[in-house]
């Protein structure tokens, strides 16, 4: 499945990121675990037994790990990481880890994301679109809004010619419940800039992104 995102969903920016920022959380520690432990009797179990003893509040801290990109900014993030530089060449990121969980279930997407940008007078460390991708993969997501959020992060911090980014992932919650359909892969894409005018420029993104033979 291939989803393709056009430059004409620029204008749902506004919605995208008032998705990203959260408001302090209004439940206690306490109050989340009591909610894993009532999840656990609703399935049958005996949240006293010993193995589920401290499940809530494993479970509670690994949910809190998991979307720890709510807690994030990009400011504090890029800690002034972005640099005047005359580079005017493709300057690519590919196979950055993603791991995020599904709004919809709570469960993982697993995959991998492919950032590229050609440089208009700045450039950003290395490191840090890793960073980017994974913060906004700490986070409930579904891959549409993670691949459009990436890119519009980009897009906004170094007014780049373009910017492309393809996220391609599992999720967990088709694999292991509903249809079932392991190996299946979801393609998300977002293109900036020359990225989306050029088919030459966004051809050439996509020759390099493409698949070595280990990578299914
Ligand atoms: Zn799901």
């Amino acid at each position: 499945m291939t989803l393709s995102i056009s430059p004409v969903l620029n204008s749902a920016n506004q919605s995208v990121s008032s998705l990203s920022t959260q408001q302090q959380p209004q439940v206690t520690d306490a109050e989340m675990m009591q909610a894993v432990r009532t999840l656990l009797i609703g399935l049958g179990e005996n949240p006293d037994r010993e193995g589920l003893k401290d499940t809530p509040k494993r479970v509670m801290k690994a949910l809190k790990f998991l979307t720890k990109g709510y807690h994030e900014s990009l400011d504090e993030l890029l800690n002034g990481a972005v640099f005047t530089e005359s580079a005017d060449e493709m300057v690519l990121v590919r196979d950055i880890d993603i791991f995020s969980s599904c709004e919809h279930h709570i469960l993982p997407i697993i995959g991998r994301a492919h950032v590229a940008y050609i440089p208009n007078g700045k450039v950003i460390g290395l490191s840090k679109i890793a960073r980017i991708c994974e913060m906004y993969a700490r986070r409930l997501q579904v891959q549409e809004r993670l691949t459009l959020q990436i890119a519009d992060a980009l897009q906004g911090l170094l007014k780049p010619k373009g910017v492309a980014v393809v996220v391609e992932a599992t999720h967990m919650c088709m694999v292991m419940r509903g249809i079932q359909k392991p190996g299946s892969w979801t393609v998300t894409s977002a293109m900036r800039g020359v990225f989306s005018d050029d088919p030459r420029t966004r051809e050439e993104f996509m020759n390099l992104i493409r698949h070595n033979a280990n990578f299914h």
